[in-house]
């Protein structure tokens, strides 16, 4: 037998795109050489189990082997193999496979094909890949039946050859000759970073061995206790039984943290995990870890692996995850994409977008669980998904809904309070619900101490999320409103008159320096405190979006206060009733130290204000004496 011919046909065009436009994104022609090693493997025992194929052993096994000194790079499987008939069939005539789609889908002239950007991956050209770093292709194979064996050869013009092989046993063997410019797939650690890169979850072992290199061995002791070297048992580079395929009760927590830190290289354990074991209708697989985040917006980002039945496709597929989920890490196996994926593929998919919607179901659902059934551990990881969370709240308004009940907020005594709680905490039968935060429950301590002596809770909502968490989700929960703490001092009415006084408003007004300071006077609960100032949460929010849009370099003076603020005097302060009758200097000295007080439960002060403050203070010392 020796049959001569072109690979031109109907494909005239596919070796120079081969080149072209796939120069960029060449590594992928290993893992298409290897998934086919690995597809003939599965052939057969797919054979074998039936009763088609008889007496196979099934010492599967795919090695890639590296000869620097021939410039080849091989894999050989010892799989299903090919008779004649089907070298012809199926390697000939490339059109059969999916050579001739990706031909007319990415011709050159499309714009999708410029550059590996808009081509995601498994694209099916298959075999013919290897042309991008081989300027020539053997294949020696045998077929598992009695069928003689094959040798074909093609150099990179496209001319093939076929003559009768020496192939012994059954499978194949792909050899690529390396082109002078690609020599760097000679080398061990690229082959080994690419093979982990696309084939770690194959399921065929897989050995790597480089011709000439000695294998790595080890000492032992003989019988007579003589110390002899033996060589280490091989190790393929594949974990052939990935997590992702078991049974999610069949897993412990040590495996799925095992996998976790192998295929992430993170050091620290994960918090938890969703393993997602998706039968019908839909038909993927994976597991999604919470990776332990600062609370911080930078650290957001993860890395979820989609894998094509255990081949993996890509890193990070935006298409796939919502947004806000993309700070997971994880791997997801759909292996009912179609082979021919592209990016606008993945982006209109009504498939991909059910994958993302049970994605997001599962997410929520494993919150809730934890919630209900192990509050102490959910309190526990709150701080490292609190940001998370909010953040896909703000982000998915089903998102919202699905876990709303589930949200807890952290108290300044550190306790932990869904809505509901803390609704049935303080502010029972009321209809209109308050809840009251502090962004910084240091500075805010006076007004806190004042709503926690009528027992009502503070929660802090100290991150830089939290103002735009509290805005979207607001509406969210019935007749509930948050409320920081410096904002709602009508709650902290006690009985009695608001007893207006013009002179003390005039004087007030002149000693703050700012002649549009508003000034209410209030009959408040505790009549130690003199005076408070009150600052609108609407306004306040409003005026912090608009700084977070101030352009970069313009900055927010921290010494001004929001339009809309009140200074509240309180009508039951003996001090202030006192400060009536006063002489005009020493009231005018204690208005000052009264306002600056009040003004230190909102902001820092400035530094000649805080000079002003400690020499007034020490001023009003000695008047003591
Ligand atoms: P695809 O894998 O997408 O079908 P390829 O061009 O990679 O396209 O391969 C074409 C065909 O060649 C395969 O479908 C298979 O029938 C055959 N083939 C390729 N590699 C092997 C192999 N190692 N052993 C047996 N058959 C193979």
């Amino acid at each position: 037998m020796a049959e001569k011919g072109g690979i031109s046909v109907q494909t005239e065009h596919i070796f120079p795109v081969i080149k072209k436009w796939l120069y960029s994104d060449k590594d992928i022609f290993l893992r298409e050489i290897v998934s086919n090693a690995s597809d003939a493997i599965m052939k057969l025992s797919h054979l074998a189990a039936i009763g088609e194929a008889k007496n196979i052993d099934d010492n599967y096994s795919i090695w890639v082997v590296i000869d620097k000194e021939k410039k080849t790079l091989s894999v050989s499987d010892n799989g299903i193999g090919m008779t004649e008939d089907e070298v012809k069939k199926y390697i000939n005539q490339i059109a059969l496979s999916g050579a001739l789609d990706f031909i007319q889908k990415y011709d050159s002239d499309s714009a999708d094909a410029k550059g590996p950007d808009g081509i995601i991956g498994h694209f099916g050209l298959g075999f013919y890949s290897s042309f991008m770093v081989a300027d020539r292709v053997n294949i020696s194979t045998k077929s598992y039946t009695d069928a003689p064996a094959v040798f074909w050869t093609c150099s990179e013009d496209g001319e093939y050859e076929m003559v009768d092989g020496d192939r012994k046993t059954r499978g194949t063997e792909v050899t690529m000759c390396i082109s002078d410019d690609e020599a760097e797939y000679l080398e061990k650690d690229k082959i080994a970073s690419v093979l982990d890169k696309y084939c770690s979850f194959m399921r065929f072992p897989i050995y790597l061995e480089v011709v000439g290199e000695e294998p790595p061995k080890h000492k032992e002791k003989d019988a007579e206790g003589n110390e002899i070297e033996v060589m280490d048992e091989r190790k393929p580079i594949n974990d052939t039984e990935p997590l992702w395929l078991k049974n999610p009760s069949q897993c412990t927590d040590e495996e799925y943290k095992e996998f976790y830190k192998k295929v992430f290289f993170d050091w620290n354990d994960p918090l938890f995990w969703i393993h997602i074991n998706a039968d019908y209708p839909l038909n993927f697989k994976g597991i999604l870890y919470f990776p332990r985040l600062k609370n911080e917006y930078e650290s957001l980002e993860g890395q979820v692996k989609l894998f094509y039945n255990r081949v993996f496709v890509a890193d990070n597929i935006k298409e796939v995850l919502p947004d806000y989920l993309l700070m997971l890490k994880g791997v997801l196996d759909c292996p009912d994409l179609p082979l021919n994926v592209s990016r606008s593929y993945l982006q209109g998919s009504a498939y991909v977008e059910k994958i993302a919607n049970h994605i997001v179901k599962k997410v929520c659902d494993k919150l809730n669980g934890m919630f209900g059934t192990d509050r102490e551990k959910y309190q526990e990881y709150w701080k490292d998904i609190k940001t998370f969370v909010e953040y896909a709240c703000i982000r998915d308004k089903k998102f919202f809904d699905r876990v709303k009940d589930s949200l807890i907020f952290r108290t300044t005594d550190g306790e932990y309070l869904t809505v509901a709680e803390y609704n049935e905490k303080a502010n029972k039968d009321k209809t209109e619900k308050v809840i009251y935060y502090a962004n910084d429950p240091v500075q805010q301590a006076v007004y806190i101490n004042l709503f926690k002596a009528r027992g009502i809770p503070t929660v802090v909502l100290d991150h830089v999320i939290d103002s735009q968490f509290i805005t979207s989700v607001e509406q969210g929960f019935d007749n509930t409103k948050f409320m920081r703490v410096d904002s709602d001092t009508s709650a902290l009415k006690g009985e009695g008159e608001a007893d207006k006084n013009d002179a003390l408003e005039k004087l007030f007004k002149e000693v703050s320096g700012n002649e549009q300071l508003k000034v209410e006077f209030s009959p408040l609960a505790d009549a130690k405190i003199p005076a408070l100032l009150n600052i609108s949460e609407q306004s306040r929010r409003f005026e912090e979006m608009m700084n977070l849009y101030k352009l970069a370099g313009q900055d927010v003076n921290p010494y001004t206060l929001p339009k809309e603020t009140t200074l509240i005097l309180n009508s039951n302060s003996q001090l202030l009733k006192k400060l009536s009758s006063a002489s005009d200097e020493t009231a005018k000295k204690l208005a000052k130290h009264i306002y600056t007080l009040a003004l230190l439960g909102h902001r820092k002060l400035s530094a000649e204000e805080l000079a002003g403050f400690v020499e007034e203070s020490s001023e009003i010392m000695e008047m003591l004496l």
